[in-house]
């Protein structure tokens, strides 16, 4: 045996890593439902948990991503490489009839193509400085949390789960789930509406006062849109430039994600105005959009031609059609989710705006044990509010993801509790 300093021979990793709670949600929820189904293996698990889509996908980007195939076995159609920030020709689609025809002032080359909105809210740390003071709403996406311990922005975890050197902002029913603007000055701001777990939305004024708050402390709002496609109501906002002053401190997420299915496919853009500036250490003035340009440049090789031609197809009419009777169904699902929960005497909110009902669990439960009793009682499995934050507590989400046959059944299945 050889007895030597082990750590002249071992990389060192980054430590960042281990400040992550252990029992990240979703694989404690997998844990559980494979002890479940172990001992109870006649049992049939409906599953509105993970937020995952469960359509197929609509046949016009199925065509597209077919004739692109067609196309690259060419020697006239070949495409190696494409452009860092995706095809121009995507881009333009999605400036018009994303932005332009909702009067947002967005061009074509502010666009960044990407493969998730997942992947773009983690790496636009990579062009933020370590001092940035950062407010998260608790409960909240778990990325943009994780994200930042990961990179080393934040102190140690609490016994709540929350990390020493972030602002929680806490939403929850008593505040109808809008965060309270911060009294303090915040440089670095996460928003997500419609929002994910809680299913609440956000009205143009309440969005105009962030963006006040955001222009006052010259702080930048990171705007996660992924579920913009399930408003329902034509006066909510789908895009925060739809709000005056929005260009100069806000940077916007989208993703084909949840509206066109394309969770497995993978496409997704990020929205970088020119006017958006930051200050280097040195007091240097400089501007957002060459960072992340040079970011993307540099770490990503662009999308798939196949998946940009798939994603350029949802904005044809037949595309728009699919994308609209995909939202409807989901969005049918969550109603009857909704309504039958509050026949069942839940507190239920969201649903509406969004493919997600948050809904209070009974008085005495935690989180968890509502998970566990409704695994057991009813063999459902959803999504315990605690794991999206320690304000969760006392939460629960269901999807809306899932066909129309196991909606029903699990919502027989709670009546009859
Ligand atoms: C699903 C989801 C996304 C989309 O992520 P992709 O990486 O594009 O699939 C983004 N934000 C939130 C809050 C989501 O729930």
């Amino acid at each position: 045996m050889r007895c030597v300093d082990a750590s002249a021979f071992v990389v060192q990793v980054n430590s960042n890593y281990l400040k992550l709670k252990a029992g990240y949600l979703f694989p404690e929820i997998a844990r559980r439902v494979k002890a479940f189904s172990l001992s109870h293996s006649d049992k049939d698990l409906i599953r509105l948990g993970i937020g995952d889509v469960t359509e197929p996908l609509p046949l016009a980007c199925r065509q597209a991503m077919k004739q692109a195939i067609d196309e690259l076995g060419t020697e006239a159609g070949f495409h190696g490489y494409g452009p860092e920030q995706g095809y121009l020709w995507l881009r333009e689609i999605i400036a018009k009839s994303d932005y332009q025809i909702r009067g947002c002032d967005v061009s074509a080359d502010e666009i960044f193509v990407s493969d998730g909105s997942k992947c773009d809210s983690s790496n636009i740390l990579d062009i933020l400085g370590t001092g940035n003071r950062i407010a998260v709403t608790d409960p909240v996406y778990p990325v943009y949390v994780d994200s930042n311990v990961m990179a080393g922005r934040t102190g140690n975890a609490f016994d709540t789960g929350r990390y020493e050197g972030l602002t929680y902002l806490p939403i929850d029913a008593s505040n109808n789930f809008k965060a309270q603007i911060p009294e303090q000055s915040i440089d670095l701001i996460y928003l997500c509406f419609p929002n994910n777990p809680t299913g609440a939305v956000v009205s143009k004024e309440e969005l105009a006062r962030w963006v006040a708050y955001a222009r006052e402390h010259d702080s930048l709002i990171l705007f996660d849109a992924a579920y913009e496609a399930f408003i329902q109501d034509k006066d909510l906002p789908h895009s925060i430039y739809e709000i005056e002053g929005a260009r100069h401190c806000a940077i916007e997420f989208r993703s084909f994600s949840k509206n066109a299915g394309f969770t497995g496919t993978r496409c997704a853009f990020t929205v970088v105005p020119k006017e958006l500036k930051g200050q280097s250490i040195t007091g240097e003035i400089v501007d957002l959009w060459s960072l992340w340009n040079r970011r993307q440049s540099t770490k990503f090789n662009g999308v798939s031609y196949i998946v940009q031609r798939g994603a350029e197809a949802v904005y044809s009419s037949n595309g728009q059609t699919e994308v609209k009777s995909l939202v409807s169904f989901y969005m049918e699902n969550a109603k009857i989710i909704r309504n039958d929960l509050l026949q069942a005497g839940y507190s239920v909110y969201g649903g509406e705006h969004a493919p997600y009902v948050w809904i209070k669990v009974p008085e005495k439960m935690s989180s968890w044990d509502f998970f566990d009793f409704l695994l057991e009682k009813a063999n459902i499995v959803g999504t315990p509010g605690s794991g999206f934050g320690a304000s969760g507590e006392g939460y629960f989400r269901l999807s809306a993801f899932n066909n129309r046959l196991n909606v029903e059944k699990a919502m027989q299945r709670i009546g009859d509790l």
